[in-house]
This record gives structure tokens, C-alpha cells and sequence, in this order.
């Protein structure tokens, strides 16, 4: 984004040899009024320069602007030194221009490259101010102030730049002050150095601001400041606190590899566009308390070393603090994830870095289309007011790895072998189970604990031979999957009970059956639904007959259950003994469910 007006204005100075003032001449006449930079330098001979055999250039020898423009102006001669070189009075460092006659002269040169300038471009390249007031002052031309220096304070409050204003590379040594002025057209203060106070409270930016990589040594206000387009604040360098409090950034933001050496403050701040901290260095705290991104927000590879702080801020978009590192308290409370595209994530924290998960809040938080995968989640502190996405068939919580369309961009890392990387989403419910149950909060745990199951039953084999089968059997008949089946996996201890009534009354309705057959204690014969029925007697003394042979196999039933040795029926040997076995082992490992479940809900 470099501009070339800017980068352009490095010096270029051809040395010609002429002859020029000796230095002696009097403030008053260094300055010709009339000739400006984009004339040709004029000639001047001076024989007693000429008779000394010097050869100097032709007037001021600083370059400006955009092309070989050099100065030209008259050299001024400064008593002590402060140049390097011989240079006119706008470019030297004399201290004596900070008053009398000397400063009198500056500003009566500086007004008329205003004047000259019109609507076209003025330019002080390179320009050594002394104490400087243009508040309320409006500017018609195009500042150009590129590597200025600023030697006092620097007063453009209320200001305006009908046009485009570049302080590029400027150095401010003093204060300042740019509050409530307006830049009609793009300001740049790229690469500008602020020694003091940097204040731009209530500043209009409309056009593009560019603060790239400048360094504000003090103070930075830039608190209500208005951005009307794009503002660039990439590898700008904040060196005590910042405030970018209530600013509002109306198109793309950008503080990539910003520094911030003390506190930030973006608190109430309103990003309309996306807002990009890619890399930034929070050194101390980080403040964006109810501040509004209304687009996406990306925190990629941010440091925060102190306190970050996002209370009830505003997402509206994505916000990605991937590959974030949090190096003490984070603060997500009553923090606002509602992204306006429907099956966007909501917020991104992969591959993110807690150094002190015990530290990370998330407080009243919505948390059903947060990605936490590839990120340790199994100490950060989620309140009991964080919300977590009910599992469709409500018998559990998932998470958003679960359940993202995978065609949605972001779902790509999810994707392995062509469907869903189920042992990764496996691997966050095993943290978040694991978080909540060393907290005692055992009720959700279960909750993430039917999550992982479901992950185990759903991950299925991805090769090999009759994989539509291996896969269908995995999901319906494995043993997670029975395990499912029965009690919700150990999630309900109802299940288990349900089954184990059924499965009591299928095999009390089984023993009688022909074939099967019960055996009454030391009789020959084993009674059967057939063998009792005597075709002598009535239709309903039959019936009985028969409901009391099912009364016998139902204590059958739970007689084999319970492991009763001399009970006065048993199932007749063989088949009835194989049906019995049968049922022991299905019984007891109900049975085991159900005690398993009941601990898991009522553990302590
Ligand atoms: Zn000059």
C-alpha cells in the first residue's frame, strides 16, 4: 500500500556547483517571497562566497514532493550548527526560529505556499516547524507535510483538510492535537512518530486514514474519532495507553501486528466492517467491553498478555481468535455471538493457547456455534449460565464440530476421509465432560459423555471390505451402539428398568411355550401352553388354566433373574434351560446399566 508520492519524496539532490548567499544575510531577507519550490532555482552569485572558492549548491538543497523538486530556497545559515548542512530557514533546526523576527519570517512563508497553492498542493516536505496554532484553521489545498518535523506543539484542533493531508513519516516532538479535526479526503500518517500525546479525539477521518506502522511514544486518543472509510492501522506501534474508545469504523479496520505496549481500550467501539487485529501484541490489557463488530472480527494470532476483556461485546459476524494466545484472564461475559449468516460459526477458537484456562470466563455466553476444536478446553471456566446447543434428539449437548454442514468453508478442517472427523469432535466432548466434572457439575458432564458415545458409534470404518455393511453393523449392532440402545449410555437408568420389565415378560411368556416347557419339582412331565389345555373342560376353566401356567413362568422369569436355586418350577431341560441362560445374562447386564446409570447421575 505503499504510496509512491510518499516513499518518493526521499531525497534527491544532484550537487551543482554554483555560488550562492554567504550566510550573513538577515532574517528578513531570507525569504523571497514569490519564488516557490516548482520554480526553477534561481542563480544567485555572491562574490564573496565566490572569492572564498566554495562551491555550494544552488539554494536549499532539501528534496520535496514528488519528483527531483529540491528547496532552493535561500540558505539560512544557523549560529551553533543544528544542520548538518547549510539549509533554508523552513528546513533548518535553528532554535532562534522559535521567535522574533525568524519565526515571523516562517509563518509569513508558510501562509504564502499556502496562499500559491490555491486548491493545488502545498508543500512542506521536510519542514522544521516551530510552535505551531492552526486550530480551526481550514486548509484548501493539499497538505503535503511528509517528514516534517514538529518541533513544538503541534495545534490542529478543529481543523480542516478540504483535502488530501499527508503527514507521512512526520515527527510530532510535542503534543499533537487533531481533536475534532475532519480529513475530507485520505490522511495519511504513515510511519509518523508521536513523542508526546497524540490526541485525534472526535477526528473525522472520510476518506482512507492510514496510521500504518507509526509509533505513538505517549498517549493515544483517539476516543469518539469517526472512520468514515478504510482505517489502517497495521504495525502502529502504542506505546503507553490507547483509546480508541466509542471511535466508530465504518469500513475495513485494520490493527494487524499493532503493538500495544500499555492498556487498550476499544470499549463501545462500533466496527461495521471487518475489523482485523491479525497478530496484534496486547502487552497489557485489552479492553473491547461492548464494543460491536457488526462483521467479522479476526483476534488470528493476537497475543494478549494481560486481561482481555469482551464484555458484552457485540459479534455479529465470525470472530476468530485462531492461533490466539491468552497469557492470563480472558473475559467472554454476557459477550454477544449472534452471526447474521445462518450456519456460520459463530466464534473460533482453534488452536488458541489458555496459559490460564482456570482464568477464562465464558459467562452468560451462547456457546452452540463456537469451534473449539484443536484447543484445550478441558479447564477453561464455563459458568453455568454458558449455553450449549441441545443434541436433536434432546438426550444430550453438542457442540458446533458435530453438527456444521460440511460444506461450509469452515468445516473443511473437520472433514477427514470424506466425512466427519468424529474423533476430533470425540475430543472436545472428553474435555468439556472432563471440565464439568471437576467442577461437580456432573449433570452436564453426562451430557458431553452421550455426546463423545455418539462420536465413538458414528465414527466408522473408512476401508477394507464391505464397508457399507461394516459401517451400517457399526452404527445399529456394535456394542456402543447397544450400549445406546440401553440406557442412553448410562445417561438413564429408566432405559435399563424398561428393558429389564420387557425382557422379564418375554421370557415368563417364552417358558411355557411347547417345546420349552416348565418342570414342576420332582414331576415327570413338563407343563406346556399345550399340554395343559384339556379339550373335557369349558373354554374359561381352560383360560385359567393357562393364565396360571403364565403366573408360573413369570416367577419362572424372575426366579432365573435373581438366581433362585430351589424354586418349584424351572425351565424343563433343554431348551428351557438355554432360555434361561439367556435371560440371566441379559437380566443382570440390565441390570448392571441400570445401577451404572443411577451412579452416574446421583454420584458425589
Ligand atoms: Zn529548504
Amino acid at each position: 500500500m505503499a504510496d509512491e508520492q510518499e516513499s518518493a519524496s526521499a531525497e534527491r539532490v544532484e550537487p551543482e556547483p554554483a555560488v550562492v548567499s554567504d550566510g550573513k544575510a538577515a532574517a528578513e531577507a531570507e525569504i523571497e517571497p514569490g519564488k516557490s519550490p516548482d520554480e526553477e532555482p534561481r542563480i544567485e552569485s555572491d562574490e564573496s562566497a565566490a572569492r572564498q572558492g566554495e562551491s555550494v549548491e544552488i539554494g536549499c538543497p532539501v528534496g520535496m514532493g514528488l519528483t527531483d523538486l529540491r528547496c532552493g530556497r535561500k540558505l539560512h545559515f544557523a549560529p551553533g550548527g543544528p544542520d548538518e548542512r547549510p539549509v533554508c530557514l523552513m528546513h533548518s533546526k535553528d532554535p532562534l526560529k522559535q521567535s522574533g523576527l525568524l519565526y515571523e519570517a516562517f509563518w509569513l512563508e508558510f501562509e504564502r505556499i499556502l496562499e500559491d497553492a490555491g486548491e493545488k498542493e502545498a508543500h512542506f516536505e521536510r519542514f522544521v516547524f516551530p510552535h505551531l496554532n492552526l486550530s480551526k484553521r481550514k486548509f484548501q489545498a493539499i497538505c503535503r507535510f511528509a517528514d516534517a518535523i514538529f518541533t513544538q506543539e503541534a495545534m490542529f484542533g478543529d481543523a480542516v483538510f478540504a483535502q488530501g493531508a499527508s503527514f507521512f513519516n512526520a515527527t510530532f516532538m510535542q503534543d499533537a492535537e487533531f481533536w475534532n479535526a475532519t480529513f475530507t479526503l485520505d490522511a495519511s500518517f504513515r510511519g509518523a512518530t508521536f513523542a508526546q500525546d497524540a490526541d485525534f479525539a472526535d477526528a473525522i477521518f472520510t476518506q482512507d486514514a492510514h496510521f500504518d506502522s507509526a509509533a505513538f511514544t505517549q498517549d493515544a486518543h483517539f476516543w469518539k474519532a469517526t472512520f468514515l472509510h478504510l482505517a489502517d492501522f497495521s504495525r502502529a506501534i502504542f506505546m503507553r495507553d490507547t483509546n480508541f474508545g466509542d471511535a466508530t469504523f465504518t469500513l475495513a479496520t485494520d490493527f494487524s501486528y499493532a503493538t500495544f505496549t500499555q492498556d487498550a481500550n476499544f470499549n463501545q467501539a462500533t466496527f461495521t466492517q471487518d475489523a482485523v487485529f491479525r497478530s496484534a501484541a496486547f502487552m497489557q490489557n485489552a479492553n473491547f467491553n461492548r464494543a460491536t463488530f457488526a462483521r467479522s472480527a479476526y483476534f488470528n494470532g493476537a497475543t494478549f498478555t494481560l486481561a482481555a476483556r469482551f464484555v458484552e461485546t457485540r459479534f455479529q459476524g465470525t470472530a476468530s481468535w485462531w492461533g490466539s494466545r491468552f497469557l492470563d484472564r480472558a473475559e467472554f461475559r454476557r459477550t454477544i455471538f449472534d452471526p447474521q449468516t445462518a450456519g456460520h460459526e459463530s466464534a473460533l477458537f482453534a488452536l488458541a493457547a489458555f496459559n490460564k484456562p482456570g482464568e477464562i470466563v465464558f459467562d452468560e455466553v451462547d456457546l452452540s456455534r463456537v469451534f473449539f476444536h484443536d484447543c484445550d478446553v478441558s479447564q477453561v471456566w464455563f459458568t453455568s449460565s454458558a449455553r450449549w446447543a441441545n443434541r436433536e434428539d434432546n438426550r444430550g449437548l453438542a457442540v458446533y464440530e458435530e453438527t456444521i454442514p460440511l460444506k461450509e468453508y469452515r468445516a473443511l478442517e473437520l472433514k477427514r476421509d470424506g466425512q466427519r472427523d468424529y474423533d476430533a469432535v470425540a475430543q472436545i466432548y472428553q474435555q468439556l465432560k472432563k471440565n464439568y466434572d471437576s467442577r461437580l457439575d456432573y449433570w452436564t458432564a453426562n451430557k458431553f459423555h452421550y455426546g463423545e458415545m455418539e462420536m465413538k458409534r458414528l465414527a466408522v470404518p473408512t476401508s477394507g471390505p464391505l464397508l457399507g455393511l461394516r459401517r451400517c453393523l457399526h452404527r445399529r449392532l456394535s456394542l456402543v451402539a447397544l450400549y445406546r440402545y440401553a440406557s442412553d449410555y448410562g445417561n438413564s437408568y429408566g432405559k435399563p428398568v424398561l428393558w429389564l420389565l420387557g425382557i422379564l415378560a418375554l421370557f415368563a411368556a417364552l417358558f411355557p411355550f411347547p417345546g420349552v416347557g416348565l418342570k414342576r419339582q420332582g414331576a415327570s412331565q413338563a407343563e406346556s401352553y399345550a399340554s395343559v389345555w384339556n379339550v373335557q373342560k369349558g373354554y374359561a376353566e381352560n383360560l385359567w388354566t393357562e393364565a396360571r401356567l403364565a403366573g408360573k413362568g413369570a416367577i419362572t422369569a424372575v426366579d432365573t433373574a435373581t438366581f433362585q436355586k430351589s424354586a418349584e418350577y424351572a425351565p424343563a431341560y433343554p431348551w428351557g434351560r438355554v432360555l434361561a441362560i439367556f435371560e440371566t445374562l441379559l437380566t443382570s447386564t440390565l441390570f448392571g446399566l441400570f445401577l451404572l446409570a443411577i451412579r452416574r447421575q446421583f454420584r458425589r
